[in-house]
């Protein structure tokens, strides 16, 4: 039996004096008025909940094939056309699903963002947001790894944490928050300190779909996660800004994109005498980054994007294969594109994977 579609929650409709507009953003199909008749009887239908193949064959009827056609391919490119149980208001994941829908997930999307399992290493700002996103579309799993405790000055960003909670660990605060916003996720708070890659392999659970990296100490914690997650083919993005900079990615997915050694993305110190060498060392160590929660929120809800479009199955990430950056007092985009390297140490063809 055909199923049952109806016109999806996101249709608007606008007539102006020579096109038909309907939808907006991604959504939006413009048509010329000549097919202003036909249009507004498939929008009728469509309200009224029909089956595909009665609505072919009244606008054929009606008018003509490739009228039904021309209706039916612009009905489509704008993603109008639903069955009739895709939207129930009741359903506290309804307005996520018809995101999906939009951005191209197929009825599989929410499925397979709500069955993964994602661990992320840093619970300050970024991994606040990215975890109480996560919450809300109902992630089956959020391991947390942090060993700080939260300070006053952690309050300006990291919107998960209240004055009350000052010098409780931030793993835990974090747990207890995604699990107020949403009592189906599991978490699992891991409150200590990676040290060493070897960490890496002691605490991360076996079953994790996505590594997500918020925390930019120790020093080498962004290429100890990703050798880990290249040895054992688990998805990962390290999200942050540089300064100013919002700045995410390369997206890894294992086998298919680069990975963060694979392009020199770090710069390096080189020529410098041992006086030269400790004045770097005196510098760099009383380093601390600008912090705002504007660039935090632009990161974060930058990255959750591509999270949900990897984990969805929706498409590529945008991220995939580049390092994006985002200039939050220009409105600039910039991008670094990595290609996946044959010779990379760590996921070329000649890099051992014990
Ligand atoms: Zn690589």
């Amino acid at each position: 039996m055909d199923q049952q579609i109806t016109l999806s929650p996101f249709t608007r409709i606008k007539r102006s004096s020579d096109v038909i507009r309907l939808g907006f953003g991604t959504a939006s199909v413009h048509l010329n008025l000549s097919y202003e008749k036909p249009i507004f009887d498939a929008l009728d239908m469509l309200l009224e909940g029909t089956t595909k193949a009665d609505l072919i064959n009244n606008l054929t009827e009606k008018y003509s094939h490739v009228v039904a056609d021309h209706v039916l391919e612009l009905l489509n490119k704008g993603k109008h056309i639903v069955q009739q149980s895709f939207f129930s208001n009741e359903n506290r994941y309804s307005r996520n699903k018809t995101y999906y829908h939009l951005i191209g997930g197929d009825d599989t999307a929410e499925e397979k963002i709500q069955s993964s399992h994602v661990c992320i290493i840093g619970c300050g700002g970024i991994g606040n947001l990215i975890s109480m996103g996560l919450a809300g579309l109902g992630i089956r799993k959020l391991t947390f790894i942090d060993d700080d405790n939260i300070e006053f000055s952690n309050l300006s960003r990291q919107f998960a944490f209240s004055e009350s909670d000052v010098e409780l660990h931030k793993a835990s605060v974090l747990s207890r928050e995604v699990r107020k916003r949403n009592s189906n996720v599991s978490v699992n708070p891991i409150l200590t300190k990676i040290d060493c890659p070897k960490d890496l392999s002691t605490i991360i659970p076996d079953d994790v779909d996505l590594i997500i990296l918020s925390a930019d100490k120790p020093e080498n914690i962004v290429f100890w996660t990703n050798d880990f997650c290249v040895k054992n083919k688990i998805a990962f993005i390290n999200v942050g800004y540089v300064e100013d900079w919002v700045s995410f990615g390369p997206f890894f997915i294992p086998d298919q994109t680069s990975c963060y050694r694979c392009g020199q993305l770090i710069a390096k110190n080189e020529g410098l005498d041992l006086g030269g060498l400790k004045i770097v060392e005196k510098i760099n160590s009383r380093y601390q980054v600008p912090s705002s929660p504007s660039t935090n929120t632009i990161s974060a809800g930058m990255a959750l994007n591509d999270i949900i479009l990897y984990l969805g199955g929706i498409s590529f990430p945008v991220s995939a294969n580049t390092k994006q950056f985002y200039l939050p007092n220009t409105f600039e985009l910039k991008s670094i594109s990595i290609s996946r390297n044959p010779d990379c140490e760590v996921c070329g063809k000649e890099s051992t994977s014990e």
